[in-house]
């Protein structure tokens, strides 16, 4: 790499649906196919073993025990349908409805709970805190706690951690000291500092970058069934031709 640092490759897959081995299989395969290079991951190994979220879960774990015990998350037994009774709908990417914050109430059950089991499981955020960081591409970005989001949740009530919790826990654990991912992520991250603000974790440094999309604006992801890597690479595109490929915030 330019910069002499070590490229990680971590395998995501916590969620069982849309994770399948041989997913990950190609994923690594057009990853290299790309000239992607990485120093530590699944398939090669390195100090900081599992780099597969799903073999991780200990750290999750472990994260959501010192929250509890700090008193940062509680227990959110609203449904399905209250949740969509209550809140606006998601924008693009990783965003989740604003929480209208109705089970605040129960901060005081979180020690009831030897096991994240059952219910959702919501980080208590600090209403009308700016939370402001530098990202290394956009520059000084800020996110008011309670406008751009609500109390977000953690840990899943069928037993899976959440995104952000396990993304936080596995930057610490892995000493990860840049991360670089999309654009859609910017807001995400100001939920994450206020994460490793409560695990006492060391701040990374963040470089969010614009997403490839398609001729008719669509990104680059599966679950769009827009344009992989996969499928580029099928209709003859070269590695050099998908890199030079055009990138819009
Ligand atoms: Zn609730």
């Amino acid at each position: 790499m330019a910069h002499d640092g070590t490229l990680v490759f971590r395998n995501e897959d916590l969620d069982m649906q849309r994770s399948k081995p041989k997913f990950a299989a190609a994923m690594v395969e057009d990853l290299r196919w790309l000239g992607i290079r990485w120093h530590e991951g699944p398939d090669v190994g390195g100090p900081f073993t599992p780099y597969e979220q799903s073999a991780r879960r200990e750290f999750y774990l472990s994260a959501w025990r010192k929250l509890r015990d700090g008193g940062f998350i509680y227990p959110c037994t609203c449904s399905r349908e209250d949740l969509a009774n209550a809140a606006a709908a998601p924008n693009e990417g990783d965003d989740e409805p604003l929480y209208p914050g109705r089970c605040r109430h129960r901060l005081g059950e979180a020690m009831q709970h030897e096991i994240p089991e059952g219910v959702n499981w919501r980080f208590l955020i600090p209403d009308g805190e700016e939370i402001q960081f530098d990202d290394l591409y956009f520059g000084p970005q800020r996110f008011m706690a309670g406008k751009d989001f609500g109390d977000f949740v953690v840990w899943r009530r069928d037993n899976i951690p959440a995104y952000q919790l396990a993304v936080v826990a596995d930057d610490a654990a892995m000493q990860i000291t840049e991360v670089v991912r999309g654009a859609d992520l910017l807001k995400s991250t100001a939920r994450q500092l206020l994460l490793i603000r409560a695990l006492k974790m060391l701040v990374p440094s963040y470089y969010h970058c614009n997403l490839v999309r398609d001729e008719t604006g669509v990104r680059l992801a599966k679950r769009h069934d827009a344009l992989s890597l996969r499928r580029l690479r099928e209709l003859g595109q070269s590695p050099q031709e998908i890199l030079k490929m055009r990138t819009s915030r």
